[in-house]
């Protein structure tokens, strides 16, 4: 990539940050396409978040995605949310147009278009059980409301959180049956088994030693499993979803998706998907193979 003058910078702002593949996806894009882009990776000290944000216009960077833990701390510093970002109440890529700051959302969306491409049901009226009720299960759940789901059950740790997560979604969708219940893995299985897609939003998956978020035995070959974690690429309920024959994804596809929608809010240019998904596959494979 020939870095010039001329080179535009849009990047991710996060803590920690290592762990992103999002800088070889989009500039894999830039770079096929011979636009003037970079994207770099910002290890942002949670007491310089503001500073950052705020520097974001002097700079001259035309955009950055927002990861953990800033996706709702970033809300205050923003001149301007979309409409999307409003109804989660998160903000997963900030567009600096105009001398102003913009807040969207795109992971829902995100999801929405992996899901379509992957499983491929139809979403209306179907019955979701969203497990987790942080920023990802919003934009998730959010996302699904709108596209029709009948029903979306939350079921979260901290029961609390997935309360608030209902009444959320119940004030913007007047139409949808949602329910929020504590996380006990003796006490949920009867209202998995009723469900038409699983989806674990939850982090439980990433470490090696984690169990699988819910008891495989329970998993019906009628039943579509997602898990948003990418790495690794196979939790152990998507292990256990592909021996019970399940319809399953893991969160690739829905982090392709967010991105392509980033990058078309920071270009203006349709994204080249197949190129950001190429690029994520080799991803894919090194990290299947570490
Ligand atoms: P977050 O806001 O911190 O929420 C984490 C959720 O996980 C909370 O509901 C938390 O429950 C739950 N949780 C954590 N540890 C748990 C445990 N041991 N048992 C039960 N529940 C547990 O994080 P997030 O932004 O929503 O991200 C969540 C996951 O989604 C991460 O793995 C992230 O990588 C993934 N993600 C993927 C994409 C993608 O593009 N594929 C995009 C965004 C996020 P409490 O409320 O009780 O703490």
């Amino acid at each position: 990539m020939l870095i010039t003058g001329k080179t535009r910078i849009v990047g991710i702002f996060g803590h920690p940050i290592e762990h992103t593949i999002s800088p070889y996806m989009h500039n894999s894009a830039f770079e096929t396409l011979g636009i003037p882009y970079c994207y770099l990776p910002f290890d942002i000290d949670p007491k310089d978040l503001e500073i950052c944000i705020r520097s974001i216009n002097p700079l001259g960077i035309k955009g950055v995605n927002i990861t953990i833990p800033f996706k709702t701390q970033v809300v205050p510093y923003l001149d301007e949310l979309d409409s999307n970002a409003k109804l989660i109440g998160a903000v997963n890529t900030i567009e600096a147009r105009d001398g102003k700051l913009i807040g969207h959302n795109t992971d829902g969306k995100g999801f929405i278009n992996a899901f379509n491409e992957e499983v491929g049901i139809s979403i209306s009226k179907r019955r979701f059980v969203v497990i987790g009720a942080g920023g990802a299960a919003r934009a998730v759940s959010t996302a699904l409301a709108a596209e029709g789901a009948g029903e979306i059950i939350i079921i979260n740790r901290t029961s609390l959180k997935g309360k608030e997560l209902a009444s959320d979604l119940l004030r913007n969708f007047y139409d949808l049956k949602v329910s929020a219940i504590e996380f006990d893995p003796y006490k949920i299985n009867d209202l998995i088994m009723d469900g038409d897609v699983i989806i674990n939003t939850t982090s439980v998956g990433m470490k090696k030693s984690d169990p699988s978020i819910i008891p495989p035995d329970i998993l019906r070959s009628s039943m579509a499993v997602c898990d948003l974690i990418y790495n690794p690429p196979e939790t152990p309920l998507l292990k256990a979803a592909k021996s019970a024959g399940v319809k399953f994804m893991n969160g690739l596809g829905m982090l392709i998706h967010q991105g392509a929608l980033s990058f078309e809010i920071w270009t203006g240019l349709p994204a080249p998907v197949e190129i950001m998904r190429k690029a994520m596959m080799n991803v894919d494979k090194l990290m299947r193979n570490s």
